[in-house]
């Protein structure tokens, strides 16, 4: 089936739950059993049967098998946030004496949890350049313990060879995790390119609809079980309404990324003609450096993308953001709405400085008619 099929398929099967086309939302803590030798005898590394509500319920399963499906994993499973998802699969990987290599374009939130978290616990972490491909080699150390990617970076958009850097990693017996909130289940293959536990942000694309606080971690099956273990371990779980609203927005995760990814496309590559821009940030433009990486890789791009402008002060790029109508102002993305900020990447780097010659704009685009946006671009970019 190709992924548009599977994606009306996957997570459901009516014959079981009384012919309703939908998963319906299983409430429940206690689960009972029919006697105490089945209660005393069930399956505590079976995380696919119901035996207590902190490990699920078919709700739960339902999402979590629908997106390794989409992704060509093993199993998933559903947590609290997107950093929840990051800080237990770190957690569930990494122990005192251990050293972690992160990508230096990473996501804030990460690399504050590397900073505080992990290094309290005796963890090293070393930031290295997002491009430096299999070159991550010289950087392995015999106490490495995890290597983590994330591609295109947060805020700076770079590409990252993940096959690549899988390839060095695994000589070294070395997992890769990947922080794939922006390729999606839908769009990047993560398990196929090397990439042995994925993490996804189902805040964004997965949920869709900018009304769910939700973290998704898909693995390979050699990684199942520890990572799946460590999550019950802290004892995260989700709620099963909360699971139903991330299923039902991903069934439509196909035509919203498609016509958003064209949206972005469109508004993209009008902004990177126009005078006071100097260069943007989106791997599927032509003029990116990681559009060839991003071509052989990807299928799709998300619909978030950084935008250089001329060197303008603090105070102009205010005004214009300000300036806005349809652009909402704040954190997260891959709802079906147009977002902005102006964040300021250069003050967070450490292995490779981030100098692009201009102040930064981060643009969410949704699902309005692009000429709208461009147009309400155009008469903020007049303020300049
Ligand atoms: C938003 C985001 C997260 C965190 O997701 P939350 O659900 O907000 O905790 C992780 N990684 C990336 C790349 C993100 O953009």
């Amino acid at each position: 089936m190709k992924k548009d099929t599977l994606l009306t398929q996957i997570g459901r099967n009516p014959a079981k739950t009384e012919g309703t086309v939908n998963t319906p939302v299983y409430r429940t803590s206690t689960v009972v059993f029919p006697n105490l030798e089945e209660f005393e005898t069930r399956d505590h590394n079976d995380y696919k049967i119901m035996r207590y509500g902190i490990y699920g319920t078919p709700t739960t399963f339902a999402l979590e098998s629908a997106v390794a499906t989409m992704e060509g994993g093993y199993a998933a499973v559903a947590l609290p946030s997107g950093l929840a998802a990051i800080t237990a699969a770190l957690s569930a990987l990494l122990k005192h004496g251990d050293h972690l290599l992160m990508t230096d374009s990473t996501y804030g939130p990460t690399r504050n949890f590397c900073e505080t978290q992990l290094r309290a616990n005796g963890i090293a972490v070393d930031y290295y350049d997002p491009c430096i491909g299999s070159q991550i080699a010289s950087l392995i150390r015999p106490n490495t313990k995890v290597v983590y990617c994330e591609a295109p970076g947060s805020l700076t958009f770079e590409m990252q060879d993940i096959p690549a850097i899988a390839a060095v990693a695994h000589s070294h017996g070395i997992p890769v995790l990947a922080d794939n909130t922006w390729g999606t289940p839908y769009f990047f293959q993560s398990l196929a390119h090397g990439v042995d536990i994925s993490i996804h942000a189902a805040t964004k694309y997965i949920a869709g609809h900018s009304d769910v606080m939700m973290g998704m971690i898909v693995t390979n099956e050699r990684y199942w079980l520890p990572i799946r273990k460590a999550v019950a371990d802290f004892g995260f779980c989700v709620s099963p309404d909360d699971c139903y609203l991330a299923l039902r927005g991903f069934r439509t995760i196909g035509v919203r990324m498609k016509q958003q990814m064209a949206n972005a496309l469109c508004v993209a590559q009008w902004l990177e003609h126009h005078p006071k821009v100097l260069r943007v940030l989106y791997p599927a433009l032509a003029s990116d450096p990681g559009h060839a990486i991003w071509q052989r890789d990807f299928e799709g791009a998300a619909s978030l993308f950084g935008v250089i402008l001329q060197p303008y002060s603090r105070a102009q790029v205010t005004t214009l953001v300000n300036a806005l109508a349809l652009f909402g102002i704040g954190s997260s993305w891959g709802g079906y709405e147009s977002l902005i900020t102006a964040p300021n990447p250069e003050t967070i780097r450490t292995a490779k400085p981030w100098q692009p010659g201009g102040p930064i704009l981060r643009l969410h685009i949704g699902l309005e008619d692009p000429s709208d946006l461009i147009a309400d671009l155009e008469q903020a970019l007049s303020t300049l």
